[in-house]
């Protein structure tokens, strides 16, 4: 075990009693091993939602379009509008998928897009007020805060301040049926890191404002990180301070009068495969990179965010991968720090379904959904795919009881009893995995949008 003083102080905070400081939070990041670190979040999450139950909810992401005005250097989905496969879904489509999605019992759609500038308000509040009218059950957590903050400029919003244009924004499209607001966009907040990687898309300060002016309508919203690329370990705990004080500041100013909060927080690795961040080369096999020396992100990271390009020449030149312990690190150290969000989520569509149960037990306590439809981490590579029985059965073999939540996080159904649907199967040997519906395949594995040389990848 670690040092006394720190299971001191991981009891505390796992008992609710004390916050991690950033400066903790990173030490133990870097220096606890990989199980003791687990074991506390397991700690903090037992705490929080007990013993016996882990949720997944069902539901379906629909990406309405792949055009895009922003060039992410992580991203392989995004399409210029001219592009042979740019698409935007017709709303009859978008029915049909939700149709499909409450065939199998699901509650709720994700639904996010690249920022299209051809898309005028009137067209969202029409998709919106469709999908009500004929699913009015079913819960809309919809619009990424980069895609909010383009809605502003597109639809030249009214306002003097961006909180005052995305409020007019955000109250037409909640009063078409808009219900809540997911996290997209987050990636890492540090500005030197998001200015290399994010091109085109908002500020942190932006995206962040995007959420306090949801709270401030009562609106429900959630966070995310994507990590293992060019940032520091300690652009990671800044990403994680970040969330936690403006969650602070929407509690202080809106919970009194039924205001909002990020719900839930989930964080997952960068998928190379098809971007062109992808091409940079992994740390240590550039020319004259020494691997013995530290790697150039954590060289300019800062836990204040400050840190600067230039405190280092390879910084956004080289790429340090995630694999499956510095997931679960960072998973686990999030639990730990985010102690006012309420869900932790385990990213099993990214590490695999076996990494996702193993973060059950780290700190997560929600394998997030069934997944029927995926076209943005599958456009980089990732094609893992599970249906309900099989989310079932692994949070039944992590040891413990599975139920569906909805989009609040109430239980809807506790599968305890033999109708459950993992318990249903009969034969797993014949049990196929569902095939993973991606809206368009890419022809040409490397046609992305762009002509990005490593250089032009980094240099912003
Ligand atoms: S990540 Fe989103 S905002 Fe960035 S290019 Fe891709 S679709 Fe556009």
């Amino acid at each position: 075990m670690h040092d006394a003083m720190d299971r001191g102080l991981l009891r505390s905070v796992a008992d609710g009693e004390v916050r991690l400081t950033p400066e903790q939070s990173l030490r133990l990041f870097q220096d606890m091993p990989l199980a003791e670190l687990g074991y506390w979040a397991d700690e903090r999450c037992r705490v929080m939602h007990g013993e016996a139950i882990r949720t997944y909810v069902m539901d379906r992401n629909i990406n309405y379009t792949n055009v895009c005005t922003a060039h992410c250097t992580f991203c392989a989905f995004r399409r210029d509008g001219d592009d042979s496969d740019a698409y935007t879904l017709t709303v009859d489509k978008v029915l049909h998928k939700i149709q499909e999605l409450v065939d199998i019992g699901g509650t709720q759609i994700l639904m996010q897009g690249g920022m299209n500038p051809e898309l005028p308000l009137e067209w969202y509040e029409h998709l919106l007020a469709a999908i009500k009218q004929r699913f009015s059950r079913v819960h809309v957590h919809a619009f990424s805060p980069p895609e909010f903050v383009e809605f502003v400029r597109f639809f030249q919003s009214p306002g003097e301040t961006l909180e005052a244009q995305l409020k007019h924004v955000m109250e037409r499209l909640r009063q078409a049926g808009l219900d809540s607001i997911p996290g997209g966009g987050g990636e890492i907040f540090a500005p030197a890191v998001r200015r290399k990687i994010g091109l085109g898309k908002c500020t942190a300060e932006e995206w962040l404002t995007v959420m306090r002016v949801a709270h401030s309508l009562g609106m429900n919203t959630s966070a995310t990180m994507m990590f293992g690329h060019i940032e520091g370990l300690a652009d990671r705990i800044h990403h994680l301070e970040q969330i936690r004080a403006w969650q602070d500041r929407s509690i202080a100013d809106f919970a009194h009068d039924g205001g909002g909060r990020c719900m839930a927080f989930i964080s997952w690795p960068f998928q190379r495969e098809n971007t062109p961040l992808g091409r940079a080369k992994n740390w240590g096999e550039g020319p004259g990179d020494d691997r013995r020396q530290p790697f150039p992100g954590d060289v300019v990271a800062r836990l204040d965010g400050s840190g600067t390009k230039e405190g280092h020449p390879e910084f956004g030149r080289r790429v340090r991968m995630s694999g499956s312990t510095d997931y679960l690190r960072t998973q686990a150290i999030s639990r730990l720090h985010l102690d006012n969000v309420w869900s932790i989520g385990s990213s099993w569509v990214t590490m695999g379904p076996h990494i996702g149960q193993t973060g059950l037990r780290y700190g997560a306590n929600d394998m997030g959904s069934v997944m029927m439809e995926e076209n943005v981490v599958s456009s980089a590579g990732t094609t893992h795919c599970m249906n309900q029985a099989e989310i079932c059965r692994l949070i039944r073999d992590a040891g413990f009881l599975p139920a569906q939540r909805d989009n609040h996080y109430d239980l809807l159904q506790v599968h305890d009893g033999p109708e459950s649907p993992d318990l249903c199967v009969t034969d797993w040997s014949l049990h196929r995995p569902p095939t993973l519906h991606v809206e368009h395949r890419r022809a040409e594995p490397t046609a992305v949008a762009l002509t990005v040389g490593e250089r032009a990848v980094t240099d912003r």
